[in-house]
């Protein structure tokens, strides 16, 4: 399932709306090179989850952690970013399995580096640079599919 974008408020439109097929305990794993607008559709899904401050990129802090004002039960918006993760080992030191939770919605930028930790239930987005301002985001993953509906709406 892909959706192309023209600038970065068609890719947070596309966060904003992706963030409507999430469910609670749902692990979104982000991949796509610098610049490809990763936190760009972080933002507009933290929108999308009803998260008030602005999502930034947590870079720096590795993941923030964000409370969410929705009704559908996902309480809190972990977002994580790996980018400066060089090795698994590194990875699991994160204890990134813990952002797993009931109430809440797991994103990882650099997500296909924390792969392993995650395991195959996971919904992968994958953002491709085309141009200066296009962008092409594919949605898969096992977690993707029991939804395959929903996401071919939100592609279309
Ligand atoms: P990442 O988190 O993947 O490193 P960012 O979201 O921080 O990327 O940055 C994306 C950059 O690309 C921003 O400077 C943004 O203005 C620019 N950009 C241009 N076109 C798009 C687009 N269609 N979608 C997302 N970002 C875009
Ligand atoms: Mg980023």
């Amino acid at each position: 399932m892909s959706r192309v974008t023209v600038g970065p408020a068609a890719t947070e439109l596309a966060g904003e709306e992706f963030a409507r097929l999430l469910r609670p305990g749902d692990v979104v794993l982000l991949s796509g090179p610098l610049g490809a607008g990763k936190t760009t559709f972080v933002r507009g899904l933290a929108r999308g989850l009803g998260v008030s401050e602005r999502a930034t990129s947590p870079t720096f802090t590795l993941v923030r952690q964000h409370r969410c004002h929705n009704d559908r039960g996902i309480a809190t918006l972990h977002h994580a970013d790996v980018y400066r993760v060089t090795s698994l080992d590194e990875v699991l030191d994160l204890a990134l399995g813990e952002l797993v939770e009931e109430a809440a919605v797991a994103v990882v930028e650099w997500g296909e580096l924390a792969a392993p930790v995650f395991g195959a239930d996971v919904v992968t987005v994958s953002i491709a640079v085309t141009s200066d301002e296009g962008r092409t985001i594919d949605v898969d993953g096992a977690g993707a599919r029991d939804r395959a509906e929903a996401m071919a709406r939100w592609a279309s």
